[in-house]
């Protein structure tokens, strides 16, 4: 037993470490990149063409570590006292914690309540002193030796790494005869052209299921037809972008003037196929601004996904609220 619990430290001590490595290595969105260079406006043409069929193409994600275990997700209730701040301190660090992703000064940790409270198993209305608690229980069963219920800089990182840890970590290229070409209804850019509406069979199969399922979920209030599809109306859910050639992407970096610093990924999830970015809602379907993503992740859809769609077998890109990979069951 001593011995499991040592291994078990030697584990969560190795994650911690690379949580640090991975979240400080990791690609910025070009749209991100754009914004903090000076003198390029924060919604410039850049951000203005990625409504159009192209853009989607150029928020790339970061290569992840290969997949480990997710770390169990709670110990009994009994097992954990909190300290006494820790309801004020999660209200104060939820809006300034500071820590760095992809190169990048982040903020707060508002953006991500919704995969916080799934992940530690809470509603996302608990009262503060449960979600306290629970902090704590995470923190317990990821091998803290004094939980405090705080959900700072350490714990935050770790359930960063958690997330990351879990998804696809591969770019590997699909043969040709494993890619479907997706009707143009299908997403959300009606006009995209064929050769960027394609999308790995089994990851379609799983989401036509995730569709058919959020259709008939009337939680969402979508527009759906009488025989039980979306309506074509319905802009919720649909595809923004899924697979990527390296061949397009290379074109869009000689394209893109930033590309140079590292604002489109050289390897990207995208290029498996098995990546979907879904319209989840904001006044961008893909800009990574702290204002869209906020938006984004308080709409239904973004909540039923966060519930629902690792039943599907897709998982989320933490960062990005529309993009998720298909991992299967
Ligand atoms: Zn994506």
């Amino acid at each position: 037993m001593l011995r499991s619990k040592q291994a078990l430290f030697v584990v969560l001590a190795s994650l911690a470490a690379l949580s640090v490595t991975a979240a400080t290595l990791s690609l910025p969105d070009r749209g991100e990149v754009a914004a903090t260079q000076p003198g390029v406006p924060a919604v410039g043409p850049s951000e203005a063409a990625s409504v159009g069929p192209e853009a989607p193409a150029a928020s790339p994600e970061p290569l992840v570590p290969a997949p480990t275990p997710a770390l169990p997700r709670a110990v009994a209730e009994t097992d954990v006292v909190v300290a006494p701040n820790a309801v004020q301190q999660n209200e104060d660090l939820r809006g300034r914690l500071d820590w760095v992703f992809g190169g990048k000064q982040q903020r707060g940790w508002s953006i991500y309540q919704p995969l916080i409270a799934r992940t530690l198993g809470v509603e996302e209305t608990a009262p503060p002193e449960e979600f306290a608690r629970a902090v704590a229980r995470w923190q317990k069963a990821a091998g803290q030796q004094q939980p405090t219920g705080v959900l700072d800089s350490a714990t935050w990182m770790r359930m960063v790494q958690t997330w990351q840890s879990r998804r696809l970590g591969s770019s590997a290229t699909p043969r040709a005869d494993e890619l479907v070409t997706v009707s143009a209804s299908e997403f959300w850019d009606p006009g995209r052209p064929a050769d960027l509406r394609q999308v790995e069979r089994t990851t379609y199969e799983a989401y036509r299921r995730m569709l058919t399922a959020a259709a008939a979920d009337p939680s969402l209030g979508l527009r759906v037809r009488p025989d039980g599809e979306l309506d074509e109306s319905e802009k919720f859910f649909k595809i923004v972008s899924a697979y990527r050639s390296r061949e397009h992407q290379e074109r869009l970096r000689r394209a893109d003037p930033s590309s140079g610093r590292a604002g489109l990924a050289r390897n990207s999830p995208h290029f498996t196929g098995r990546a979907l970015d879904l319209y989840v809602g904001g006044y961008d379907p893909v800009s990574t601004k702290d204002d869209n993503r906020l938006l984004q992740t308080q709409t239904r859809a973004y909540r039923w996904l966060v519930r629902h769609a690792e039943s599907f077998g897709f998982r989320p890109y933490y960062y990005e609220p529309w993009h998720w990979e298909y991992v299967g069951r």
